[in-house]
């Protein structure tokens, strides 16, 4: 069996070598494929590859095509959206993500860019703190319950919403308020930061009429996926309001534009940074080998998110 490692943003070093070895207990072949600047050598690298262990690498239905023995793909992270799972459940591919492996780091990056941002991005004038105000949670899985807590250390006032979380006393015990509906959390939040998944029915659908409904000097915070936000209505309301502040991981699509017109209010990571601590790299890369080989080897499903 082999299993291809396929990142264009690569593994650090240590998570490589966990990698290394796992795949070599199992009596596997390793393959690495590391900053490749072409889609032709992934196709290429991916053509004889068991299973196939990326990052925010695309698996498009061109990559499965030319990858006749794949069997599994695990992206090594939370969200799947790079991966087309259409493409792979009708190969009868496997897709798994490693959850909660990289959610500390997303949650510290989160309350990162709350003080930076509540400090005018570290440049000369007075800010503000963060205890006492509202936190509102947008999505309570593994990266928005670490988020609340820190929120929570901090002495913000917590809030969530999570419609697939129905039951209150899951809420209740980590002393965070529930929210039934979207537009309650905004109303309420001096802090949004959000935490859905990208899928068809969230993509764009944060937006002017939602974000609107914030309090005075409200700032949201977006550690999920740029796409979740509606550009235009971003740039609507911020126009509008001169009270409010937005800082993404990653940059919006229109971010150069945004930083033009609203300077200290709007900020950007370059690159995406949620995830890109040793720690997290080091935890996703090896749940991700021995998921690969936990399915190759004991046909074991857990985490597959194409049931
Ligand atoms: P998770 O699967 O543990 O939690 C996602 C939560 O979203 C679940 O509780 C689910 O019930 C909820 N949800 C789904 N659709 C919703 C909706 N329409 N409204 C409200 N809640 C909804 O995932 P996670 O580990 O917490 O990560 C969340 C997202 O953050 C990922 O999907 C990914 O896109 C993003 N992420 C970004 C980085 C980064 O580097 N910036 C790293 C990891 C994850």
């Amino acid at each position: 069996m082999k299993i291809l490692v396929a990142t264009e943003k690569p593994f650090a070093r240590k998570a490589v070598e966990g990698i290394r070895e796992i795949v070599a207990e199992a009596g596997y072949e390793l393959a690495m494929l590391e900053k490749y600047t072409d889609k032709a050598q992934l196709l290429e690298a991916v053509a004889d590859a068991d299973g196939l262990i990326i990052r925010s690498d695309k698996v498009t239905p061109e990559v499965v095509d030319a990858a006749k023995n794949l069997k599994i793909v695990v992206r090594a992270g939370a969200g799947y959206d790079n991966v087309d799972l259409a493409a792979c459940t009708a190969r009868g591919i496997v897709v798994m993500n490693t959850p909660g492996q990289n959610s500390n780091a997303v949650a510290e990056l989160a309350i990162g860019l709350m003080i930076f941002m509540a400090r005018n991005k570290y440049t000369p004038g007075t800010g503000s703190e963060l205890k006492g105000k509202r936190l509102g949670i947008h999505a309570y899985g593994n990266v928005g319950r670490l988020v609340g807590a820190c929120g929570k250390a901090l002495g913000m006032v917590v809030s969530a919403y999570d419609p697939f979380i129905t039951d209150a006393a899951y809420f209740e015990a980590e002393g965070v308020r529930k929210v039934d509906s979207v537009e309650e959390l905004y109303a309420s939040s001096d802090y949004v930061s959000i935490h859905i998944p990208a899928t068809p029915q969230t993509k764009g659908s944060i937006g002017y009429e939602l974000l609107n409904r914030m309090p005075q000097g409200a700032t949201v915070i977006n550690t999920a996926r740029k796409e979740v936000i509606d550009e235009a209505g971003l740039m609507k309301l911020l126009e509008e309001r001169e009270d409010m502040k937005y800082a993404t991981d990653i940059a919006a699509d229109s971010q150069a534009e945004l930083n033009e017109k609203f300077g200290k209010r709007v900020f950007g990571t370059p690159k995406k940074m949620g995830a890109e601590t040793a720690e997290a790299n080091i935890n996703a890369g090896l749940a991700a080998a021995r998921q690969a080989v936990g399915y190759l080897r004991d046909g074991v499903t857990k985490f597959q998110v194409n049931k």
